[in-house]
């Protein structure tokens, strides 16, 4: 094969997996003989009565296990099996089409999954992979042809063009070493499932994988997307060496957790979590988090073909609010658009969606969405702390709208004698580059700034986050970008308010110091990375943080950046 040693996909669950390849590809629907349409109909009927037994007896594994939300995945995919769209398709094409059952199947299979991805969008992308998770299992007990379970003989890498959620929980988890995919997607079902159950994963390595021989050896990074090709001893032994001394430092900083999070001259940084589900809530107050700095609801709707209405809403908000009691739990409106879609609200099609509507634009014009959720907000306030956060604020506006908004609620919910909170704070995202250049006038009227450095890298570099092929440009620590966090955070504190930031950067220990240095009070990160952040502001010293910071102002490049880092 030839194939560069070191190929780098997207980094999709981390771990290192070392071990041979196995390269497995889905059963395709091979022409079997054709019986009697009559009796093709019945094949097809016993094996889909068959495949739902076995993902329903998945479903309770995942339970049984304290997995609820990722058994939930496999009761989406009985609904799946069980949608006329597939199943009376595939009887149609049998008996109008005299096909064979497995054609069938895998003719219906497939043009359910090329809607999906007709309709280019990652989420609804992911969600063909489900489809032909399904159509898979309903083949292979056709055809007899073995699944990923039956063919993990010995622990091992698995490579494959993509894996579906059933593949990943009926393979024996000694055996599953890690796997590596051509295709995949980070909101796949097979990408979430393999963090939740601690198998390295690597997506996106593109079609040449594929042709990698069975039992090669393979290095697999899911941390930093990377997988070694038939890797040299030394290099096998460094990688184990770094993921002992990995395992080892997670051990220690578990020991942590109870600690505060305090810089060593006694500078207090509030160190919360991103979540987007109850479960993450309670990774997250395992981890020691003080609190959710981002609560992302989209996540919330995600597996719903309608949106949540007041009364739900509520009962998923209390819901998180009672994994971190007594804590604050800042919760972002709906933030959908751009890379972001609900099967609940097809977006119209846009030139530049992430320039067009998304985020609080949305629930602005859609006051019928954004009314619910913040009465459901306020009367989740009335027994937790919870803090109201607008995505996508671009100008003062737009939060005197959403105050008006909040206001209406309020007395909404007055009239007809609900609880609701007493005071409740609302705070603006600073992911666009206008916010962070008009901070002033913000700060005046919001209650608190959350420095979303995800978005704010995009806006102000003109790079599309997603986009591969301008991952160079897509750079957090650029000069750029650490100037508008500069002047956001001075802005705040000239008006008293709190800066927290829930990028992605406020998970990166490499950057605490200089976050700190920036002026920002709260970091707020995946549940995962609270300890080592928790350590890095713990070995930081605020006035060294503050040089740094000025160091970096003044720096040309990010690469420069990140060597001072
Ligand atoms: C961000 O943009 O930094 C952010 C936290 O929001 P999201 O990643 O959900 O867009
Ligand atoms: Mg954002």
């Amino acid at each position: 094969m030839n194939t560069p040693q070191i190929i780098h996909g997207r980094a999709a669950a981390p771990g290192i997996a070392i071990g041979p390849a196995l390269v497995f590809s889905p059963v395709a629907a091979v022409d079997v003989p054709t019986a009697s349409p009559e009796a093709e109909v019945a094949h097809l009927s016993t094996a889909i009565a068959a495949v739902d037994g076995a993902i329903a007896a998945l479903e309770d594994q995942l339970r049984g296990a304290g997995k609820d939300e990722e058994a939930e995945i496999f009761s989406a995919h009985r609904m799946l099996l069980d949608d006329p769209g597939l199943s009376d398709r595939a009887m149609a094409l049998i008996t109008e089409g005299g096909l064979s059952a497995a054609l069938a199947i895998g003719a219906a299979g497939e043009e359910q999954a090329a809607e999906l991805l007709a309709l280019d969008d990652e989420y609804l992308s992911a969600r063909a992979a489900d489809v032909r998770d399904v159509v898979g299992q309903v083949l292979r007990r056709l055809t007899g042809a073995q699944g990923l379970a039956e063919r993990l003989l010995v622990p091992a890498v698995v490579v494959a063009h993509d894996l579906g959620p059933s593949d990943l929980v009926s393979a024996p988890r000694e055996r599953l070493l890690g796997f590596a995919l051509a295709a995949g997607g980070l909101t796949a079902h097979s990408t979430i499932l393999a963090r939740a159950l601690g198998i390295p994963a690597v997506i996106g390595l593109g079609e040449g994988i594929l042709g990698v021989a069975e039992g090669t050896p393979l290095a697999l990074d899911g941390a930093a997307g990377s997988l070694q090709i038939d890797p040299p001893a030394e290099e096998i032994a460094r990688l184990r060496g770094a993921q002992a001394d990995l395992d080892a430092r997670a051990q220690a900083l578990r020991a942590e957790v109870g600690l505060p999070s305090v810089t060593r001259d006694g500078r207090q940084i509030a160190l919360v979590a991103n979540a987007a589900t109850p479960a993450e809530a309670r990774a997250a107050r395992e981890w020691g988090a003080a609190g959710v700095g981002l609560l992302r609801t989209e996540l919330l709707f995600l597996e719903r073909p309608d949106l949540p209405d007041e009364a739900e809403q509520l009962a998923l908000y209390a819901a998180v609010a009672a994994e971190l009691p007594g804590t604050p739990i800042t919760v972002r409106t709906l933030d959908i658009g751009g890379d972001k879609h609900l099967p609940a609200f097809p977006l119209p099609h846009e030139q530049n969606p992430f320039l067009g509507w998304r985020g609080l634009r949305i629930g602005l014009s859609r006051p019928d969405i954004l009314l619910p959720q913040l009465r459901a907000l306020l009367r989740a306030g009335a027994s937790a702390d919870i803090r109201i956060m607008l995505p996508m604020v671009s100008t003062l506006d737009e939060l005197r709208h959403a105050r008006a908004l909040l206001e209406q609620a309020m007395a909404q919910l007055a009239a007809e004698g609900l609880a609701q909170s007493a005071s409740p704070q609302l705070g603006v995202m600073i992911e666009v580059p206008a916010a962070a250049l008009n901070a002033e006038a913000l700060a005046r009227e919001a209650d608190f700034f959350s420095i979303g450095t995800n978005d704010l890298t995009q806006y102000t570099l003109a790079c599309d986050r997603g986009n591969s092929r301008i991952a160079d440009l897509y750079q957090p620590l650029d000069p750029a970008v650490l100037r508008l966090i500069a002047m956001a955070c001075e802005a705040a504190h000239r008006h008293g308010r709190h800066v927290a930031v829930c990028g992605e950067l406020g998970g990166d220990p490499r950057a605490t110091a200089l976050l700190i240095g920036l002026g920002v009070d709260e970091l707020s990160c995946g549940p995962g990375s609270l300890p080592l952040v928790r350590a890095a502001i713990r070995a930081a010293d605020s006035g060294s943080c503050a040089d740094l910071a000025q160091r970096a102002l003044a720096c040309a490049s990010a690469a420069e950046v990140r060597a001072l880092l």
